[in-house]
């Protein structure tokens, strides 16, 4: 297969930004509805190990009941895991909402707090939901390392890292800021639409001629098997795009923060942990 040569690294994130920016459009939308900034919160908890269509039809009937976070931080655990109890892990999840919905009341007045710092120590709360709060209701750059974002910034040679922290910051680094919050909602829809983790659509796909795991014949990608290593031109990254392995939970929510929900409903449960292999929350 002949060699597909590849822009500079920054031209490459450029072309690749402003070909996102056309399909997808610039609008900052939200696949998880809400009304109010801590039902956002619940939401994204709930996301976890789950597909954010799930949580939309499990949370109207939550925030019917429990309108405030002080009703929801008083609420007795078993009733909450009814409802919930479709959006999987439903007895860890309880407990986390209803922890941090204490908190949220007790501490904050009630009120979502935008600090990175503050709302890690919510249970059930790491990097990535606090991201996708900063991002959605306080508007401050911030990128939000889901799954798909995970798994194609490994393809698009933006990290070649596994650690969603690690990638994060890899993205910063790579993105400019006017973009943090927009790549996660492009690629989310990107990775839904056409990069599908099991069979990636390389053929259909407007990224192709940029992006280094390309396996389109047309356009191969650089060394065109599925765990090349993709040299750029430029920065010189090296780049695995060996298959993302299966799209395993891999996110632990940082412990030593958020510690309400424990209770192993299934094994390896999900502490209280964000998961990236579920809803892409916003
Ligand atoms: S070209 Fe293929 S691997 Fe690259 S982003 Fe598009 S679908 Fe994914």
């Amino acid at each position: 297969m002949p060699k597909r040569k590849l822009l500079p690294k920054k031209q490459r994130v450029a072309a690749i930004l402003a070909a996102l920016d056309e399909q997808y459009g610039t609008e900052k939308i939200c696949y998880l509805n809400y009304n109010e900034p801590w039902q956002l919160l619940v939401a994204v908890i709930l996301s976890a190990q789950c597909t954010d269509a799930r949580v939309n039809m499990v949370t109207p009937a939550l925030f019917e009941r429990y309108k405030t976070p002080q009703e929801l931080g008083e609420a007795d655990p078993k009733e909450v895991e009814e409802y919930i109890h479709s959006a999987g892990f439903y007895v860890t999840k309880a407990r986390n909402i209803i922890a941090c919905c204490q908190r949220l009341s007790e501490t904050y007045g009630g009120e979502v707090p935008s600090q990175l710092d503050e709302l890690l120590t919510l249970a059930g709360v790491g990097r990535k939901t606090a991201n996708v709060i900063r991002g959605n209701i306080y508007d401050e750059p911030s990128i939000v390392v889901d799954t798909h974002v995970k798994r194609i910034s490994n393809k698009l040679g933006f990290s070649k890292e596994n650690d969603p922290e690690k990638i994060e910051y890899d993205l910063m680094k790579v993105l400019p800021k006017d973009h943090w919050i927009l790549y996660n909602i492009h690629i989310i829809t990107l990775g839904r639409q056409i990069c599908v983790a099991r069979r990636p659509k390389c053929g259909e796909c407007f990224l192709a001629e940029y992006c280094p795991s390309c396996q389109c014949p047309a356009q191969p990608a650089a060394e065109a098997s599925g765990a090349s290593a993709v040299t750029e031109a430029a920065g010189a990254i090296a780049v695995g795009t060996g298959p993302e392995t299966a799209e395993a939970i891999t996110v632990a929510e940082a412990s030593g923060t958020s510690a309400a929900g424990t209770g192993p409903e299934t094994a390896g449960a999900i502490d209280s942990a964000e998961v990236s292999g579920g809803g892409a929350a916003c």
